[in-house]
């Protein structure tokens, strides 16, 4: 099933994510539907809160032709798609800035600054618990997707520069949540 993705100003983008408790059929079916919903809206990355759900679950799929020729190497060691349930990046190296942009943010994208290299520490579709250690824009997606389980947004992650340069198009989406979206 194909969920619509709840824009900016919607708050359950701003709730904390609940770990889940067993990865069970249900949360199969959620990782389905999200990466439905995903493909559908040309996405590279998705968290559960941008559909409105609360699980801590969010599901990325970086092709390796898009990625930073340094990093393909690295990342070919982590199948994609990746389903991570209950993530937390337990270690970053090194920096990167690139555009960054979010589904839930529609033509907004802004260059951020992230770590290179993380690596994740995750349960897999089987309830096995996954370390995996990526780099460039598939890392640059995991940092992003584990925000979204914290509430955390790109806009939080852009200097008051960047913010003010976007503020009109941030202030349209939120008055068309407020309109009873
Ligand atoms: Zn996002």
């Amino acid at each position: 099933m194909i969920y619509p993705i709840v824009t900016f100003g919607n708050e359950a983008l701003r709730r904390q994510a609940t770990p889940v408790s067993g990865v069970d059929a249900a949360v199969r079916q959620l990782v389905r539907d999200m990466l439905e919903s995903m493909y559908a809206a040309k996405g590279l990355g998705l968290a559960a809160e941008q559909i409105g759900r609360t699980e801590c679950v969010c599901v990325i799929d970086v092709p390796l032709e898009v990625e930073k020729e340094e990093c393909r190497e690295a990342n070919a060691a982590i199948p994609m798609p990746l389903a991570l349930i209950n993530p937390e990046i337990v270690a970053r190296e090194g920096k990167q800035r690139n555009e960054e942009g979010c589904l839930s943010f529609p033509e907004i994208s802004a260059p951020i600054t992230r770590a290179n290299r993380v690596t994740v520490t995750y349960l897999d579709l089987d309830g096995e618990r996954r370390t995996a250690t990526a780099c460039g824009l598939l890392a640059r997606a995991i940092q992003h997707e584990v925000d979204h389980l914290n509430g955390v947004l790109l806009v939080d992650a852009m200097s008051p520069m960047q913010r003010l340069a976007v503020s009109g198009q941030l202030k349209r989406l939120q008055k068309r949540n407020a309109g009873g979206a």
